[in-house]
């Protein structure tokens, strides 16, 4: 049997979805919203893509590379 697919070992838990929004302003991260998971039954911050959360770590590590950033 496999392992779930939305693994949340190594994630932070929130009691409630405003605990998690707090720890979501404190990262400062694009592309990040909070979820309720469904197998914890905790509230986790999530990317809303692969993507972006590789390229958040990278922004962090090298900075932002200018062709991904949103057009204002
Ligand atoms: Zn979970």
């Amino acid at each position: 049997m496999k392992p779930p697919r939305d693994d949340c070992r190594g994630k932070k838990r929130h009691h409630n979805r405003a605990g998690a929004l707090i720890h979501m302003r404190k990262l400062q991260e694009p592309g990040m919203h909070p979820y309720k998971c469904p197998q914890c039954r905790k509230w986790h911050i999530g990317h809303t893509n692969r993507a972006d959360g590789i390229q958040s770590r990278l922004n962090r590590l090298i900075g932002p590379d200018p062709k991904t950033l949103p057009q204002h």
